[in-house]
């Protein structure tokens, strides 16, 4: 017996120095300039080449590496891609073990906050750098699970993600949709496919009460837009009787809660065929294919020309995509947010209602406000704001973390 408590502390005690002795060998280390933003010190998890002053060690993208302010002081442990411009993303400001384990735990505390916050059925379950998995995206559509690793240190730990849905949730299929262009930034190709046995990625989610067939292999982005599912409901008593028009209507999703909340006539319209093929196909999941209709057109177009036609709406909205990524077009994006508001106020009846949104991150919350203002000023109607909102919780705003407060939703009345 105490031959064996022996042995074992020996064990514990050799196993110990052992791995104290290659971590000390082989410790790969990344060591910030003296004068860098206070940025990550506030949180910021991202670590660009040009906040760095030294690196240790025989380092290969997708590493773990430890990092350390200018001090000395150790700011968190991180994955490094030196062929990105974000050379280290930090996943934990504790010396703690990035393994399966870690993976496993993350995921399970991100589930634990959805469950407190309402969001268990449909939602974002990982929020990237809000969820302190930079990187890292999973939808969550009931049983099925959608998955976005979009830089290589995260996309080394595909398995590890996997495992851990499989152990947490025991769903009916992952589909991974890394179809992403911002993947290349990486050094990393495009793909999609199975992460788990093959199934029907055709399948259909509940959402306030209403059904949406989501396509999770050829849908856009992760198959269907979650962080707008507060907002749908937030046109639940504007829309009573109305005719609407919803641009940028994608598979419906809008313009199908509308008819579901008593509107009188809904014409939905996208550039793409195949989304108006799903709106159509989901607005008779509903038995609301007499209130709605859609259209394949280009909404830039048709709403100037609707608007200089004189056409008129109870309520019109807008859900368009994201205009721009970087910031040398931000003017442009502004203009083109100011154009279509400026057409969609026009064809709103005096009293009506814009519903209209902004899902372009560099764009601020006070910038598209000011964009909306000017809209109404140059199209000479006087607004009254209904509702201010941003995404659903499910897509965490962390402050200081810009990226994380991407979505602006706004309703506002209009009169002449
Ligand atoms: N409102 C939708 C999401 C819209 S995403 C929802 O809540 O699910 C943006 C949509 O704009 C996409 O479906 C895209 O096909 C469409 N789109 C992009 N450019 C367009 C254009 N010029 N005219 C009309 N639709 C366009």
């Amino acid at each position: 017996m105490l031959l064996s408590f022996g042995f074992c502390v020996l064990r514990l005690g050799l196993g110990f120095k052992f791995w104290d002795f290659r971590f000390y060998l082989y410790r790969m280390n990344v060591y910030l300039k003296k004068r860098i933003a206070q940025r990550i010190a506030n949180g910021h998890p991202w670590i660009y080449g040009n906040e760095i002053e030294k690196i240790t060690g025989d380092v290969n993208a997708g590493d773990i590496v430890d990092v350390f302010y200018g001090d000395g002081a150790f700011a968190g442990r991180g994955y490094i891609n030196p062929q990105s411009q974000i050379t280290v993303r930090l996943l934990t400001r504790k010396k703690e073990d990035i393994n399966d384990a870690f993976f496993l735990r993350r995921i399970q505390e991100a589930w634990h906050y959805r469950q407190k916050t309402g969001y268990t059925e449909n939602c974002r379950l990982v929020f990237g750098e809000a969820d302190y998995m930079p990187a890292l995206i999973i939808d969550k559509f009931n049983d099925y699970f959608v998955v976005q690793t979009l830089s290589l240190g995260m996309d080394i730990w595909k398995p590890a993600i996997v495992k851990a849905i499989q152990k947490i949730f025991t769903p009916k299929g992952i589909y991974e949709r890394n179809d992403v262009p911002v993947r290349e930034l990486e050094g990393l190709q495009q793909q999609k496919g199975f992460l788990s046995e093959a199934f029907d990625t055709n399948i259909i989610i509940n959402e306030n009460g209403l059904k949406f067939y989501v396509d999770l292999k050829d849908g856009q982005k992760t198959g269907y837009f979650l962080d707008q599912q507060d907002n749908r409901r937030a046109i639940k008593h504007i829309v009573k009787g109305a005719d609407v028009l919803g641009a940028f209507t994608y598979t419906g999703t809008f313009e199908i809660h509308a008819a579901h909340y008593g509107a009188k006539s809904v014409l939905g319209i996208d550039i793409s065929e195949n989304a108006v093929t799903q709106a159509n196909r989901n607005a008779a999941l509903n038995g609301l294919e007499n209130i709605c209709r859609f259209e394949a057109v280009n909404a830039f177009d048709v709403l100037k020309s609707w608007a200089k036609d004189g056409r008129q709406y109870d309520v019109v909205m807008l859900d368009p995509p994201a205009f721009t990524k970087s910031r040398e077009n931000i003017q442009k994006a502004l203009t083109g947010y100011k154009e279509i508001n400026l057409r969609g106020m026009k064809m709103v009846k005096n009293g009506g209602f814009l519903v209209t949104s902004s899902c372009t991150n560099l764009v601020s919350p006070e910038l598209f406000m000011q964009t909306i203002e000017t809209a109404a000023h140059d199209a000479k109607k006087k607004i009254r704001q209904v509702t201010f909102r941003a995404q659903a919780s499910d897509h965490t705003i962390i402050w200081g973390l810009e990226n994380t407060n991407y979505l602006k939703f706004l309703i506002v009345e209009v009169s002449a």
